[in-house]
């Protein structure tokens, strides 16, 4: 975040009065630039500009944090309804389609994210964050914006509740890892498995982590989550080499991992532990955690790159990165979005998407994956375009170590 602003965060809300940050991000905006050209990208974000301006009342500031990602900062309001309303406001002038040159009628959507200073934020960098918490969580779901909450979870789980459980379930050693098998597409082979860990709830069933990693990142529980799953995944691994299936292991990261200034240690004790060499572990990190704050990553992935694991960046394409960035990153892989390997059956222009991503990344020396396969056709257009590895359920879903087993005899 700019200086400028975070001065202004620090020296705003005085008194009985809060401060709104509400944070902005234009939906496929990449796929813009993509099928229509920069220069067709630049207008619509000049119209988005002036679209936000209007909606703004005096005292406002509208800032750019990103290519294509703003914040409003709205300096005193006596209630959250306040910045609800100009949520709204913010969400409706999206609603015309957007017409720049000779280019067909646009439906340009956007992520929007509300965080309160001091009432669930207490500095700068937490109203950042929490705004985009809430802008991930309007996209998921689909709603026009989301204001942040405390603790956000699943169902009717009282949320306290809720952040105890996960961690009982943790200390319990009540969470599972599966695995996903990745082939290589030119031999069929299983070359990887992507380890995702499971959580069987006594009364609400399988609780998917795309609920509670958020909770337990909010709560800081992701950090023994993250230890026990590499335990978990090097165990098996090292399991598998002795009995003569040697297979790469991905484990699955969060932002929150890179901010322990000893992790790369962490890895390297854990590595020596169980007796895998660095070549077989694979660590994802998604794209957005990436490029959160770039020069501390590319610090902490030089690290990690020295000790010989490999790198990977997951869920490629729904993020924004910058390529300047991505050329300056250590890693070693990309994987494709799930969503547009999905959506390309039916759209050319995510086909379009995927061909550019495979490209890019052999362009960089890096190997594709793609997520999210589904079918066959999906798996002949990635063989067509040269993809090199791919997972999904038509080949397998995620299953539990016995069962992976057996796919790899
Ligand atoms: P991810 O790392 O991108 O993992 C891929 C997700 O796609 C998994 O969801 C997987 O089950 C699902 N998937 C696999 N094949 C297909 C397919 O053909 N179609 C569709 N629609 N989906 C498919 P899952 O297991 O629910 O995990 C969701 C996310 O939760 C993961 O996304 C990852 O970001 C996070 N996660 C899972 N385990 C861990 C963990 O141990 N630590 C951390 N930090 N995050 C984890
Ligand atoms: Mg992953
Ligand atoms: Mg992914």
């Amino acid at each position: 975040m700019t200086k400028a602003l975070s001065e202004l965060i620090e020296g705003s809300a005085q008194g009985s009065l809060s401060l709104a940050f509400i944070c902005i991000d234009i939906n496929e905006f990449r796929e813009i630039n993509l099928s229509s050209g920069f220069d067709v990208g630049d207008a619509v974000l000049d119209e988005v500009v002036y679209r936000l301006r209007s909606a703004l009342r005096q005292g406002d500031l509208l800032f750019r944090i990103g290519d294509d990602e703003f914040a409003i900062l709205l300096p005193s309001i006596l209630h959250e309804d306040h910045a609800i309303l100009a949520a709204h406001k913010i969400s409706s002038s999206f609603e015309d389609l957007i017409i720049v040159r000779d280019s067909e009628p646009m439906d340009v959507r956007a992520s929007i994210g509300i965080a309160l200073y001091p009432d669930t934020a207490n500095s700068d960098g937490e109203l950042l964050r929490q705004a985009t918490i809430a802008r991930y969580r309007a996209n998921t779901s689909k709603s026009p914006f989301e204001l942040y909450k405390k603790v956000l979870t699943p169902g009717n789980i009282q949320p306290v509740e809720f952040a105890r459980e996960l961690r009982r379930a943790v200390s319990n050693n009540d969470l599972e890892l599966y695995f996903q098998p990745k082939y290589e597409l030119s031999s069929r082979a299983i070359t990887g498995v992507e380890a995702l860990c499971r959580w069987t709830h006594a009364t609400h069933g399988m609780i998917s982590p795309a609920e509670f990693i958020p909770v337990a990142e909010e709560t800081g529980i992701i950090t023994s989550i993250t230890s026990w799953a590499l335990n978990s995944a090097l165990r098996q691994c090292s399991e598998w080499r002795v009995n003569g299936k040697p297979v790469v292991v991905s484990v699955n990261l969060s932002a929150y991992d890179l901010d322990e200034g000893d992790f790369p240690e962490l890895i390297q004790r854990t590595l020596r532990t169980w007796r895998v060499h660095p070549s077989q572990l694979m660590l994802e990190i998604t794209e957005t955690t990436m490029m959160q704050d770039q020069k501390r990553t590319i610090g902490i992935l030089r690290r990690l790159s020295e000790i010989g694991v490999g790198l990977s960046i997951d869920d490629f394409g729904s993020g924004y990165s910058s390529l300047n960035y991505l050329q300056q990153m250590p890693v070693n892989e990309l994987k494709i979005e799930k969503d547009f390997v999905i959506k390309m059956e039916r759209s050319e222009s995510d086909i379009a998407l995927v061909r550019t991503v495979i490209d890019l990344g052999h362009n960089y020396n890096l190997t594709v994956t793609a997520e999210g396969v589904e079918t066959e056709k999906a798996e002949k257009l990635l063989v067509d375009m040269g993809c090199d590895f791919a997972q999904g359920i038509y080949f397998s879903s995620p299953v539990p170590a016995d069962e992976l087993e057996k796919l790899l005899d």
